[in-house]
């Protein structure tokens, strides 16, 4: 059977989540959430790792229409993320429209029935509007190194976090030293016997200022729900203050990094090792990190530092590139995550048959991150160059999904499909990318997995988050064109079908 929807959006992150809470909102139920996992949550349901917390203050890093005046501290755990996400699907009703344990195989433009057909683990839907909310930072990777797959101890990646496995007393080897790797390798260090971490590049690390809330805070949040909106525009313009850094005068970012290099001295006496943990870049080119006991972490006798990447894996043991071999129980990948090679892009098919993955062979590229040109009534969520080094994802999130219900809004009155012109699509990537050059990201000296594997940023958004808000504030239809119905693309003549679908 193919359940038929008006709005189909895949994942149950903060995006799918938002998306679902907003179209609920403008009094729009007809719409499906498929999820691949068990539980909503996206990033803060699959990061369970020791330590994992936000490192965007929580009253900012939230929704704005679902403030909780119970964060506990500054910068939330995960469990206490994930609890909040899990009550904003039940509070606003979203719970009922989604289907757990559905994953999206393939989602297929047909030109005949003007509507994508889409195939999951669990049955097949049909949808006038297709949202991807699947997430940047979604799928874990892990580099293909020689000889892993002969590896006789355990494997895992700090984002499917095996806590079935008692790390006491092992020897383990930590590969990356990136944000996740930062928060557990200070977890993990005083219980484990030895632990090597394998750095390629040092990481800028900031003091992480953060505390608990008191009651009579917290009380104020909850019953002047004014003292909570001002503590979220202070977070929010403080954050703001600290863009031009970034984006046009990475000159701004010497102060912030004397300030780093004073945290680096306090928390690591040794010279030697300091010299191998103080970056050679400028600050903000790779993301920032903050941290108060990662430093300290790695000044203990059980620990060393190695600054080389991983070269081989041996039955028992790894070697740098520095070719020293050492005998490990356990290797944890602290190595991020497919950005700028989104697996759901192989998955969706547009007009002509072309997939997502091959439209973007040059580069990722959408209209104000969101619209395709070729992909019709598809849009994305955190798409491409909508991420931040500076501020909340879910401010940039907010502002996708009010355009992506403006949209919504406007098929529904005009009845049509929309594409956007491939001249818009191109007019606004080059205007990216122009500004790009100026950026941190760009002349920072540094290589960052911002950048795809032609040296091209394209997941960053290079300005103010305000600017991006108001340039998605609406749905601008003029730089869409509509699809005509029977397109003359011949490859489109007949009707696209799922493959193995029992629908078709
Ligand atoms: C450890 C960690 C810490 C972070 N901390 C911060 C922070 O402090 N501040 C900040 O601004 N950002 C942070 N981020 C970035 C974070 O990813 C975003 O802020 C935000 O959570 C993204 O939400 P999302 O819904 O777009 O994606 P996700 O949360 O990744 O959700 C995507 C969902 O889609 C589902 N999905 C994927 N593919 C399919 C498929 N084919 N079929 C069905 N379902 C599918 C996934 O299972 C998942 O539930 C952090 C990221 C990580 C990994």
């Amino acid at each position: 059977m193919t359940v038929r929807t008006g709005v189909l959006i895949i994942g149950t992150g903060f995006s799918g989540l938002g998306m679902a809470v907003r179209l609920k909102q403008a009094g729009i139920e007809d719409f499906v959430v498929v999820e691949r996992a068990g539980e909503v949550g996206g990033t803060w349901r699959d990061n369970t790792y020791p330590g994992a917390a936000c490192d965007v203050p929580s009253h900012l890093y939230s929704f704005s229409f679902a403030p909780n005046p119970d964060w506990s501290r500054s910068f939330s755990p995960q469990a206490e993320i994930q609890a909040y996400l899990e009550r904003v699907a039940g509070d606003f009703g979203v719970r009922p429209h989604v289907r757990f344990h559905h994953e999206v195989l393939a989602a297929a433009w047909s030109e005949a029935e003007r509507r994508w057909r889409v195939r999951t683990t669990n049955g097949d839907f049909e949808a006038d509007v297709l949202v991807s909310a699947t997430g940047a930072l979604s799928d874990p990777a892990i580099p293909s190194l020689p000889g892993l797959d002969r590896f006789e101890g355990t494997v895992f990646h700090s984002a499917r976090w095996r806590h079935d496995h008692d790390l006491t007393g092992e020897r383990v080897a930590v590969v990356g030293t990136g944000a996740s790797a930062i928060q557990f390798v200070p977890q993990i260090q005083p219980r484990i016997g030895h632990l090597t971490v394998f750095q390629r590049t040092p990481p800028w690390i900031l003091p992480r200022w953060e505390r608990p809330f008191r009651p009579a805070e917290q009380w104020a949040f909850r019953h002047l729900p004014g003292v909570q909106r001002l503590a979220r525009a202070g977070l929010y313009w403080g954050r703001e203050q600290t863009v031009a850094g970034f984006v046009v005068a990475p000159g701004l970012m010497r102060a912030a990094e004397r300030l780093a290099r004073r945290h680096l001295q306090r928390s690591v006496p040794d010279p030697a090792l300091r010299a191998r943990l103080t970056p050679d870049y400028r600050i903000g080119c790779k993301r920032i990190l903050i941290s108060n006991d990662y430093l300290p972490a790695l000044t203990q006798p059980n620990v060393d530092l190695v600054a080389a990447g991983l070269a081989e894996v041996r039955a028992r043991s790894v070697v740098a590139a520095d070719g020293r071999e050492r005998q490990v129980d356990t290797i944890i990948f602290g190595t991020g995550f497919h950005v700028t090679d989104v697996p759901v892009a192989d998955r969706i098919t547009g007009r002509g048959g072309e997939t997502l993955k091959r439209h973007w062979a040059g580069g990722m590229r959408a209209y104000k991150g969101t619209a395709v040109a070729g992909f019709p009534n598809l849009f994305l969520l955190v798409g491409p160059n909508t991420g931040l080094g500076h501020s909340s994802q879910v401010f940039m999130i907010e502002s996708q999904i009010a355009y992506v219900v403006d949209a919504v809004r406007h098929l529904r009155r005009t009845g049509g499909v929309v594409e956007v012109r491939e001249d818009a699509e191109a007019a606004w990537d080059a205007g990216v990318q122009r500004a790009m050059a100026r950026t941190v990201w760009t002349t920072g000296g540094c290589a960052s997995w911002y950048l795809d594997d032609r040296g091209r940023n394209t997941t960053l958004w290079p300005g103010s988050t305000w600017r991006f808000r108001r340039r998605t504030a609406r749905f601008d239809p003029e730089a869409y064109q509509g699809v005509p119905e029977n397109a003359a693309n011949p490859a489109c003549r007949t009707p696209p079908t799922l493959v193995n679908s029992p629908a078709t």
